[in-house]
């Protein structure tokens, strides 16, 4: 399967409708000749059409929109050493080295890339690389840095209290020193790659939260430059494991900087029945503000990445014969829970809309009225999205002999497992735009 499959194309939220003339309507006795466009045919009162004016999306823009480098600990700990300046000189179409020594090139540069790191513990595999003051002067990030410095035994603890905070919801850090200094630079680094026209640079983070292993993540994307993203930090899991409390972040963030934010749900397909569901994160049944707040804040979903195809399951579209694409149906994100057939009508963007067009009939309000976005959710900084040019989700599954039976989802349960040579090579986002910049 080629990546063509998965180029969803979507109207973008950045785009705001750009008011030109008003061409008006010419007296109906007039001949083809004698037309005359007159100062008043461009008073908006004398304009039937209401789209006279409008000034069209008429360029299409491909790229990321979820990306991760060495400063989500899920990639830098295991392997990435690749950072922003790598990942967006690649998506410009450079030629960069990879986490595991390969030359690597894009067939053609993107137009637009994200980077989207998990908020969560953000930069702590190049901190400890580095030696980062800020880490030190913290008891647990000191704690960490020596047991990781410590030889084999000292690093299996420090990545077991990693991996054992970096999911519990409770921040293991004393303050946000650190974070604030790696956002600052991260935002930063994406001003110098930006450049209006060409290519745009952007910046985000993934909010992953997971509870009992049910993936609800979502990626939040700033349209804005680091004058307003350095204003904010990142949302994360410690601050609470309620979309609802994303969605108040995002309101705040734009109250107070101006700027504008969308967040992007993925991976339906391994939340085990808790993506699209009627029911909110504390199991009250949706309501009409809740509808308002998730349409106004999630315009659009991701459909397919890396971990296997959202859009539909085979027994949601019985007839559709592409319906079986690429699909990740075992369990949950960390395998710890088996798959029941109940869950899919609330994991897949299909059944999603069906569902939205339901209770918007009841709420007045549809929470589902999405649109649809792929991309890689790599975690080697390196967007490759063509079979023939795969580095895979992780640094362990760039190319090699046996890249391909490596644990992905190395559940206890082997039939809740997910190998590497399930991984899909997907995908990137379309977006109809006037022109190439973070504000069109
Ligand atoms: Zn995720
Ligand atoms: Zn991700």
């Amino acid at each position: 399967m080629f990546v063509n499959r998965l180029l969803s194309v979507i109207t973008s939220f950045f785009i705001s409708a750009v008011c030109g003339l008003s061409i008006g309507a010419s007296p109906a006795t007039a001949s083809p000749q004698e037309l005359v466009v007159t100062e008043e045919d461009f008073k908006e009162e004398r304009v039937y059409s209401p789209y006279a004016g409008r000034a069209y999306a008429d360029q299409v823009f491909f790229g990321d929109m979820h990306f991760h480098t060495e400063l989500s600990f899920d990639a830098g700990l295991i392997g990435t050493t690749l950072d922003a300046h790598d990942g967006y000189r690649m998506a410009r179409g450079e030629k960069v080295i990879s986490n595991t020594g390969q030359p690597v090139q894009l067939i053609r540069p993107l137009d637009f890339l994200v980077i989207t790191d998990h908020a969560e513990l953000m930069g702590l595999a190049p901190a400890i690389r580095e030696s980062n003051p800020l880490l030190l002067s913290d008891p647990w990030g000191k704690w960490v840095y020596e047991k990781f410095n410590s030889g084999q035994e000292g690093r299996m603890a420090a990545f077991g209290s990693i991996i054992e905070k970096g999911t519990s919801g409770v921040n293991p850090f004393s303050s946000d020193e650190l974070t604030r200094s790696i956002w600052g630079q991260f935002v930063r680094i994406a001003e110098g790659y930006n450049e209006p026209g060409r290519f745009t640079a952007m910046t985000g983070f993934e909010w992953s939260t997971t509870p009992d292993g049910d993936n609800l993540h979502r990626v939040v994307v700033f349209g804005d430059g680091a004058e307003k993203t350095s204003q904010t930090l990142p949302f994360s899991v410690f601050d609470s494991d309620d979309p609802q409390d994303l969605w108040k972040y995002l309101e705040t963030y734009e109250d107070k900087t101006g700027g504008n934010a969308i967040a992007i749900p993925h991976n339906g397909n391994l939340s085990n029945g808790l993506m699209f569901s009627d029911k909110t994160r504390s199991g009250d049944p949706i309501d009409r503000a809740y509808a308002a707040a998730r349409i106004r804040w999630e315009p659009i979903i991701e459909v397919s990445q890396v971990k296997g195809d959202g859009e539909t399951h085979p027994l949601l579209s019985t007839e559709d014969e592409f319906a079986d694409y690429e699909t990740w149906d075992v369990g949950n994100l960390d395998g710890s829970a088996a798959k029941e057939e109940w869950m899919l009508q609330y994991e897949y963007g299909r059944s999603a809309l069906k569902l939205g067009l339901k209770l918007g009939q009841e709420l007045g309000v549809n929470p589902y009225k999405f649109g649809l976005s792929a991309a890689t959710d790599t975690h080697t900084a390196l967007a490759t999205t063509r079979e023939e040019n795969f580095f895979g989700k992780y640094q362990h599954t760039e190319p090699s002999p046996d890249r391909h039976n490596r644990a992905v989802i190395p559940a206890d349960d082997p039939a809740l497992r997910i190998l590497t040579s399930q991984e899909v090579a997907s995908g990137l986002t379309a977006v109809w735009a006037r022109e190439n910049t973070r504000e069109a």
